[in-house]
């Protein structure tokens, strides 16, 4: 007997997929240019545009379309860009946050490198963005997006909850192991960090970005590489009247490879990434050729068994918590994953390890100025609940923590404390992490100076502290009530007491 009409709509229903656009750009903070200099678009020798020039194209696009929307996990640069609008515009990007059109992945001032960075440095990174994130928008990722990372560790993973994390995502891993995760539909696992400490009680689910291809998996699909840096498929025609008339074709190749990826997925759900580094410098191409792509599979038809629809990886996850939810056997739960991605090769027999050690300078003195600023920091809390401080000096002391914080957020930067940025911009970041270190040291002799005079009634200039201060004894002529007990007095500091 023949199913009615009703039934096999309803069937349809059930089975529809989807696939998930997320149109986003990469933009390292410093790689072939400076930090500064890749937002402002100073060094054009790469990339042509900036940072700004992303930003304030792409917010003027999705606040004339409310479909349209965008994910950004920078927040250091997201912070210089909000800095330069005006009251008017800063409601109008909140509300792009609220209605989930600007998904503001992450939190971190940088998306950071996971396998040279150390716990502290890794949460003082995501502190300072955070809480900007939480302060002007209410805003708490859900989402850690770390699609560069040059492998991911356990390390980072065991955090990812504890930051408030439901999911990760990330593209770098194994060549051998990708193709594994293709055959055995193992893309999203759940990762279960330090089994033997925590149990399940860090499971977080792992979404692995893979498109097919060796590179390219967190950039656009194949036939719609069309932004400025990137003419690679142009011309892209969107008139259908044009002789050249070429965009139908692109639409059914990507349709025939999402039904292809639709076989490595245990869900109807798939997301396909929609940009790259430093893309959307203008952001009207990407998005005429996103409304084009979306209107032509929908004329086409293939919308009635694949909804292809603008979203974000926050969007994503609450789609996978509803397929968790029908799921009740073991059998079809998520493949767990307990180790780290190291090393990474790109290639067979291409592995990304020597940036575990190279540049080893610029690593020790990103390191020692963190050890010196995890040991002011906690000087600096003392001196913050001081009575007698004015607010002008709190405001001096909690200005010297953000910008110390700043610095380091973007030294932890996976182009920075690897060393994988060229000559110029290395030298850039050392200087940063010298600069900080200093000022750190600074900040450490006086406050503790400071802190004898008031304690002991010792009587020392900071000057007379500075240089050597940091876990080392100092030499220097006291002049104190104790100083006849002998001629040689140790003062000691323990900066995790
Ligand atoms: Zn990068």
């Amino acid at each position: 007997m023949a199913e009615s009409a009703e039934v096999n709509k309803l069937k349809k229903t059930l089975e529809k997929k989807y696939v998930h656009l997320f149109p986003h750009s990469h933009t390292d903070e410093g790689w072939l240019a400076k930090s500064d200099d890749f937002f402002t678009g100073k060094d054009t020798s790469i990339f042509s545009g900036s940072v700004q020039d992303i930003l304030d194209t792409t917010m003027l696009e999705l606040l004339i379309d409310k479909n349209r929307t965008f994910c950004y996990a920078e927040t250091k640069y997201f912070y210089m860009w909000w800095e330069k609008q005006d009251a008017a515009m800063k409601e109008k990007v909140r509300g792009l946050v609220k209605r989930g059109q600007l998904d503001l992945l992450s939190g971190g001032w940088a998306a950071p490198d996971e396998a040279t960075t150390t716990y502290d440095q890794i949460i003082d990174n995501m502190q300072i963005g955070q809480q900007f994130l939480q302060r002007e928008f209410e805003h708490h990722p859900k989402v850690s997006w770390q699609v560069d990372a040059f492998g991911l560790s356990t390390g980072y993973a065991r955090l990812a909850r504890d930051f408030g994390f439901d999911a990760m995502f990330f593209s770098r891993v194994d060549i051998a192991e990708k193709i594994e995760m293709r055959a055995q539909k193992k893309k999203t696992e759940v990762w279960r960090p330090h089994e033997e400490n925590f149990g399940d009680q860090k499971d977080i689910l792992a979404f692995n970005s893979d498109q097919g291809a060796v590179l390219g998996s967190y950039c656009w699909p194949a036939g719609f590489w069309a932004d400025t840096s990137y003419l690679i498929d142009v011309p892209i025609i969107l008139n259908r009247n044009d002789p050249g008339y070429n965009f139908e074709g692109k639409v059914r190749a990507f349709y025939e490879g999402t039904v292809q990826q639709f076989e490595q997925e245990r869900t109807n759900h798939q997301f396909r990434p929609f940009g790259c580094d430093m893309a959307f410098i203008e952001a009207k191409i990407n998005y005429k050729i996103a409304d084009n792509l979306i209107a032509t599979w929908n004329r086409l038809g293939f919308n009635e068994t694949v909804e292809l629809l603008y979203s974000t990886p926050t969007k994503y996850i609450k789609e996978i918590a509803k397929e968790n939810k029908k799921w009740n056997t073991t059998s079809e739960a998520w493949p767990v994953r307990r180790d780290d991605t190291f090393p990474y090769a790109q290639n067979p027999n291409q592995y990304w390890n020597g940036f575990y050690s190279s540049r080893p300078h610029i690593k020790k003195n990103i390191r020692d100025a963190t050890t010196s600023f995890h040991s002011a920091n906690r000087l600096l809390a003392q001196q913050i609940v001081r009575k007698d401080l004015d607010d002008a000096e709190k405001h001096k002391l909690l200005q010297y923590q953000w910008n110390t914080l700043d610095a380091l957020g973007n030294l932890v930067h996976h182009d920075a404390i690897t060393g994988t940025s060229t000559t110029d911009v290395m030298g850039d970041f050392n200087d940063r992490a010298r600069l900080t270190r200093t000022r750190s040291l600074q900040m450490n002799t006086k406050f503790l100076a400071e802190r004898l005079e008031q304690h002991h009634g010792i009587h020392v200039k900071p000057e007379e502290l500075s240089g050597s201060l940091d876990y080392f004894q100092t030499w220097t002529n006291l002049s104190s009530p104790y100083s006849h007990f002998n001629d040689l007095m140790f003062t000691v500091q323990n900066p995790s007491a």
